[in-house]
């Protein structure tokens, strides 16, 4: 039966998430939590953002924080003044807060923001959030983390030094339906897991910076295959194994000049879970994950994106269908209140840069598997 907005809107709320990943759980619980020294104005206020990146996931992010109790737009930066500008009106962030690239880091010197929101291309992730974490600020930075496993151990060091929080945004940790799949799978509603299966990729347009490897790192798993490794991840609880990746080019037009098409990858769980996955930018594959159990399964379909998940199986005997009625940008308010919180309660967020690096980790070896150099 499907769940009504409010269930969906209570299940969020639920502490599941902290059972997500069990081992980040962990990491976070054993870091100490001292407020810094310097951030004393953000004390008893909304969180303050500046967006970096004014383009199509920062739209989403800005009309999120707009719906959430506890964030705010206070900063903007922008290599195109006058859509900054633009921007800045629609949110009411002052002029005096709109940076550019040069001078970002002149945000160490405006108080009212707390915490900068990465959402430029892949490969300038580690750039902006280093400088932001010397700025004196928090870290709430797009998936993937960057491109590759070097950066993004300097990011976490970095964030480690300035004593600021690193948050991956990672929107499937904090949504109901996948949260819904973890608590079922926990509580061995479906019996133990035996396999899983997850694909998400879409039919590249022409110029884009994703087919850009300097750009993007690599090709369809950074951006959207990374999201089907995650949720293997969380759905099992474990970190793969065994891995085993290939990859190929079908249409060789100017997309493909520099990143392959298609990379499809198999995983073993030190349980003995396997799981087959796949991701293109050559053909709309909807982003899904069927989990089979020895006593039933479940499958989530349109897992990934901002509305219209559906969860469908047999766990605990009986028939599930439950649409989640949702809609954008529900997963972005979830997010950032969840960063704003741990920045105000002085907690650690449930998507660290830890776990960013874990999946640094597994793309590299996905595209050594592959044959590929990153
Ligand atoms: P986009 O192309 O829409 O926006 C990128 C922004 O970066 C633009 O404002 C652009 O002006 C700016 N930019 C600065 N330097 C640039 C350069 N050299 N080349 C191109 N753009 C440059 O991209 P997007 O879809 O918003 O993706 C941004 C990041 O967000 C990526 O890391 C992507 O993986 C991530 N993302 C996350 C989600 C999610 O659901 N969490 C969804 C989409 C994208």
């Amino acid at each position: 039966m499907p769940l009504t907005r409010r269930e969906f809107a209570r299940l969020g709320a639920l502490t599941l998430a902290a059972r997500f990943a069990p081992n980040l759980h962990a990491a976070a619980l054993a870091k100490s939590d001292g407020a810094p020294t310097d951030r004393s104005s953000s004390v008893g206020r909304k969180t303050g953002y500046a967006v970096i990146g004014l383009g199509r996931i920062a739209d989403h992010f800005l009309r999120g924080v707009l719906l959430t109790t506890n964030s705010q737009i206070t900063g903007l930066a922008s290599g195109h003044r006058d859509k900054a500008d633009r921007i800045a009106a629609q949110y009411n962030v002052p002029p005096g807060s709109i940076y550019n690239y040069g001078n970002f880091d002149e945000i160490a010197h405006n108080p009212a923001i707390d915490a900068v929101y990465v959402a430029l291309p892949n490969s300038m992730h580690a750039e902006y959030t280093i400088r932001a974490a010397k700025a004196g600020k928090h870290v709430l930075c797009e998936k993937p983390m960057c491109t590759t496993v070097a950066e993004a151990e300097a990011m976490i060091a970095a964030c480690k030094a300035a004593d600021v929080k690193l948050m991956i945004a990672y929107r499937c940790h904090y949504e109901p339906t996948n949260l819904k799949a973890v608590q079922l799978i926990r509580s061995a509603a479906i019996g133990q897991v035996q396999a899983i299966e997850s694909s998400f990729g879409f039919n590249m347009g022409p110029n884009e910076w994703r087919t850009n490897k300097k750009l993007a790192g690599g090709g369809p798993v950074y951006d959207v295959g990374i999201y089907s490794l995650n949720a293997c991840r969380y759905l099992t609880g474990e970190e793969p194994s065994v891995l085993s990746a290939c990859a190929s080019t079908i249409d060789h037009d100017p997309r493909f000049a520099e990143v392959e098409e298609n990379v499809s990858w198999t995983m073993k769980f030190p349980s003995g879970i396997l799981a087959s996955c796949a991701t293109t930018y050559g053909a709309d594959m909807p982003g899904y994950f069927r989990v089979y159990g020895s006593k039933g399964w479940l499958q989530v379909d349109n897992a990934f994106v901002y509305e219209g998940l559906r969860l469908r199986g047999f766990a605990n005997n009986a028939d599930i269908d439950e649409l989640n009625p949702a809609r954008d940008p529900s997963h972005f308010v979830a997010e950032a209140e969840h960063f704003s919180r741990c920045i105000q309660n002085g907690s650690e967020p449930k998507s660290p840069g830890e776990e960013g690096l874990r999946d640094m980790r597994l793309i590299a070896g996905i595209y050594r598997s592959a044959g590929i150099a990153v």
